[in-house]
């Protein structure tokens, strides 16, 4: 542990103070400095690194003759300037290789030459033109001059494209009972060709390595655990049960019905009587007479499937971010 660690908060709390800023989440900082909307990201601890958005009246990527005190400063590789997307931005790499006095004045460096540029926002409302506005309005990373109705409308707006976005998307759980009933046909296709293959070798021993086995398994769990994982959490189960607590238990289930199939294959082979049920409840004194290895790849195979079902049933994805 170096110094480094309580040395970024030294930097970049007064900065922080010293432009008036309030805190956002994610390590953002928002307000405005002779008017302009910004954002201080802070991009990193070790080195202390900070970003500056300075929100522009254009969101054209319009190249801006920047002040020599800026260019100079790029041309060290610590700074960083452009103007993209919307806003002007700068950014220091690493705070410990300029001295702390230097931002601030590079920032208002980047300010005089957005205003300059005619790329300055006036405090009025971007949508209405409204004035008098006393704050800018932070959401989601982007900052700007905007008046409460026009927030509240856009938030409204974001709602109906939400719910809009929500009522086009195909109803892929549907399918769910699909793959559940697909994923237990696999397992019992895999064992069923397991099996085959001590014929085609003609051994009664198959030697891989571990690696080869757990290869395999991911291959064969692969599919199975996204298919009932996705399904899940695009199902209406999750109202009675967590999709990532449903789509292990489907999967679990799945795999107790595919050794079912394999078993009633394997018993309708032997003795002529194909019984599901039967099959299913001698299930547990079967699983006990197979030899080790075979119970181990089984249990593999099992826990493979339902860690990555659980996996892909967990994601959940972020919420549209606001464009303000
Ligand atoms: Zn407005």
């Amino acid at each position: 542990m170096t110094d480094h660690a309580h040395a970024a908060p030294d930097i970049i709390e007064p900065m922080v103070r010293a432009l008036g800023l309030k805190a956002a989440e994610g390590g953002e900082f928002f307000g405005s400095r002779d008017g302009q909307p910004l954002v201080l990201a802070v991009i990193g601890w070790d080195p202390p690194a900070v970003l500056f958005k300075v929100r522009v009246n254009t969101t054209a990527n319009t190249p801006v003759p920047l002040p020599k005190a800026l260019t100079d400063l790029a041309g060290t590789r610590v700074v960083n300037v452009s103007v993209e997307n919307g806003y002007g931005w700068l950014t220091f790499y690493d705070l410990r290789r300029v001295s702390a006095q230097d931002v601030l004045p590079r920032l208002d460096d980047l300010l005089s030459a957005l205003r300059s540029q005619g790329l300055n926002l006036a405090p009025q409302c971007v949508s209405c033109g409204r004035g008098g506005l006393e704050d800018v309005t932070y959401r989601d990373g982007s900052v700007t001059w905007m008046c409460s109705d026009c927030l509240a409308k856009k938030e409204r707006e974001k709602e109906i494209a939400d719910e809009q976005r929500e009522l086009r998307a195909p109803p892929w759980g549907i399918f769910l009972p699909l793959a559940v009933v697909g994923s237990a046909l696999c397992w019992a296709l895999v064992w069923f060709l397991f099996d085959l293959l001590f014929v085609v070798l003609k051994t009664d021993e198959i030697s891989a390595p571990g690696e080869v086995m757990v290869l395999a398994a991911v291959v064969v769990a692969l599919p199975m655990g996204i298919s009932v994982g996705y399904l899940t959490r695009k199902s209406r189960i999750s109202f009675v049960l967590p999709a990532h607590v449903a789509a292990p238990l489907l999967m679990l289930g799945a795999a107790i019905v595919g050794e079912g199939l394999y078993l009633s294959y394997v018993i309708f082979r032997k003795v002529g009587i194909l019984q599901l049920a039967v099959a299913i409840r001698a299930l547990p004194a079967v699983f006990k007479a197979y030899p080790e290895g075979m119970a181990g790849l089984k249990v593999m195979l099992l826990v493979m499937t339902m860690l990555v079902s659980f996996g892909v049933a967990k994601i959940t994805k972020p919420p549209l971010k606001l464009k303000i």
